[in-house]
């Protein structure tokens, strides 16, 4: 029995030694860029640690995907 597969694994987190704003972490702005006004999206199996907190990171797709022009 099982409530779920466990398929996420518990990757190491990226820590950040940096002021992040909350709204970066909170996805409501691109993490790498800030954009506010482009659609967000998870970063892959991308988080950030910052201090304690784990948060996921949100981009609108710059720096993820290389130029692939
Ligand atoms: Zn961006």
């Amino acid at each position: 029995m099982g409530t779920g597969v466990p398929d996420a694994l518990p990757l190491a987190p990226t820590v950040v030694d940096f002021r992040v704003s909350t709204a970066r972490l909170h996805g409501e702005a691109c993490f790498l860029c800030g954009a506010v006004n482009k659609r967000l999206r998870p970063a892959g199996h991308g988080v950030v640690q910052v201090r304690t907190r784990v948060w996921q990171i949100r981009t609108c797709g710059c720096g993820i995907t290389k130029a692939a022009a």
